[in-house]
Parts: C-alpha cells; structure tokens; sequence
C-alpha cells in the first residue's frame, strides 16, 4: 500500500488523517496516511527515514515548513516565494515541493461565491500562513492586497516581496488605510489565544466578508468579533484546510476529490 504522512509538531490533533481517509474512500485509492510527530531537532532525519523506507509523498505542519523549503530538490514558485513547503512529493528519486495552502484558501473562498478579481483585500497577519496566501490571490487579479501585522516590518517586507506581482501595500495593525475593503482575511495566529489583532473596528461594515483561517468547534474569536462589529459574513479556514488537503492528493495520486462531501464530514466530525 503507497504511504504518505503528515510530519509536525504537535500533530496528534490533526485532522488530515481523516480527511485523506475520506478523501481515498471517495476515489477508490489504496493508501495509508498516518501523522508523525518529529522531534523539533530532527525533522530532515525523520523525512528521510520516512523516504528511505518508500514513503511517496507527505504534508508538512508547523513548525517545518520552512525547513521542509530547505529539503527539497525542486519546488513550485508559490512555495519559492512563500519559501515554505506544505507538500512533499516523491518522484523519479527527486523530492518535489509545492506549497497548497493559498492555492486552498483562494478555492475554498471561490467555493464560498467570494469574487476576486479586481476586489479590496486586507490581510490581517504577515508569518507563513499570509506569505503561502499572497502569490495565489495576486494570482486572481485582486485590485489591492493590505498587508497589516502586529511587526509592521515583516508587513513591510512582504509587500516588498510581492508587489512585483500587483498592487501590494503594507502597515502595522494600528495604521490600516481606511479604504473600502471587500475581504479581511485573519492569517494572524491571534485566534489560537482567543485574540482578535487590533484593527480599528470602522473598518468593518454591512457589505465585508471577513475570513479566519483558523477553524474549530466554536466560532473563532475573529470571527465573532467580526460579527459583533457589522460584517456581512464570515467564514473558517474549514474549507481551507480540505482544499489544501485536495490539492496535495491530486498531486499525489492525479485524481482530485470531491471536496463538498468531506467539507460537511468534517464539520460533522468537529461538531
Ligand atoms: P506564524 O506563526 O507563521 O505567524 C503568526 C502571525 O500571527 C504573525 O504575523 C504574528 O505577528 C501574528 N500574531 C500572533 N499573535 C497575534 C496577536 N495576538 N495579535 C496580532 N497578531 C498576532 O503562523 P502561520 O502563518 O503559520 O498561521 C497563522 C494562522 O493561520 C494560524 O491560526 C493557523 O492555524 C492558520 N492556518 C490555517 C490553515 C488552514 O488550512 N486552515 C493553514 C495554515 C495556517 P508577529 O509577526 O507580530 O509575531
């Protein structure tokens, strides 16, 4: 049976494992998926091991995504610019890297009816999570992407970085442009800590989608605050997690599921 993992530290809590089960349920695939924990000081070790032993492909979680960058032998040019990888591929004895997560957050929000093109974004957040983000919405002709992070300098870095690819501005959280956004998207970690990053509250209105990228049982602390302030919609990184997870086994496996099906499992499953 073809192998594959997902290495990360913690990983136990990890939903992929479900959802590649569904995912090779659904396409009629033969494979094994099982989450590794690496040790923090030996993840290229654990890879390799992984690999050695006829491993085909594998997701990567924090905190090695940069690292996993670092190993492979050839890689997509969203994962160049992210500089993070999320998806190993092996292939003719190369390790391949690709990073799917922006690539899933601009499906799930195309999924959710989000138009993109030619609309306002603000992105709230400027660590792997907003940089692997950036390059794919850019990609769908956005007018203008903000970057607003707590460090206003990694925000700065980053439209530096991406604004050879459109129109690209950055800031600390406090100093966000009063413009007329159309999307916020959180790519902060603040709602792990049950923290909303603090953007001024008359930024939202009757017509915003706000979007955080973390996802759980409950609605996330951005989320609710989101709503609390007027705007139009909100949604989790749910269905960011599917697509991305969709992504990655097409590419292992050249066929790509449905996600509509294990999106509703999965929800099922947190509820
Ligand atoms: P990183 O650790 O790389 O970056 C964290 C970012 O959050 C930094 O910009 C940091 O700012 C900011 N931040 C942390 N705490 C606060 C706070 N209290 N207020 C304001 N800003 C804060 O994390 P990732 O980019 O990898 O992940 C970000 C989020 O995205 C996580 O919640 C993660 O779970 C989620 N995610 C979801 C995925 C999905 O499939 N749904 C996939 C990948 C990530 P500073 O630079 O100042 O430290």
């Amino acid at each position: 049976m073809d192998k594959y993992a997902l290495f990360g530290h913690p990983v136990a809590h990890s939903k992929s494992p479900y959802i590649h089960k569904l995912f090779a349920e659904q396409t009629n695939q033969s494979l094994q998926y099982d989450a590794i924990l690496s040790p923090l000081d030996a993840f290229s070790e654990t890879v390799q091991t992984f690999f050695a032993h006829g491993g085909k492909g594998a997701n990567v979680t924090l905190p090695f995504k940069e690292q996993a960058f670092g190993l492979v032998d050839e890689c997509s040019s969203s994962a160049e610019m992210a500089g993070a990888v999320n998806t190993l591929i092996m292939k003719d004895n190369r390790l391949l890297g690709e990073n799917t997560d922006g690539s899933g957050l601009v499906t799930d929000l195309i999924f959710n009816g989000i138009e993109l093109k030619n609309s306002r974004v603000l992105v709230l957040g400027a660590g792997g999570a907003a940089k692997g983000a950036l390059l794919p919405l850019l990609k769908k002709e956005t007018a203008l992407i903000h970057v607003a992070n707590r460090t206003e300098k990694k925000a700065l870095d980053l439209a530096r970085q991406f604004s050879a690819y459109g129109q690209v501005s950055a800031s600390g959280l406090v100093d966000v442009p009063h413009e007329p956004y159309d999307l916020i998207i959180n790519a902060s970690s603040a709602s792990l800590a049950g923290e909303v990053p603090s953007i001024d509250s008359r930024l939202l209105n009757n017509r915003i989608v706000c979007y955080d990228m973390l996802y759980g049982r409950e609605e996330t602390a951005f989320n609710r605050w989101a709503k609390e302030h007027g705007s139009a919609r909100q949604l989790d990184g749910l269905g960011m997690l599917v697509e991305q997870a969709a992504l990655s086994f097409s590419l292992w496996r050249g066929v790509m599921p449905d996600t509509t099906r294990v999106r509703q499992a999965l929800r099922d499953y947190l509820a």
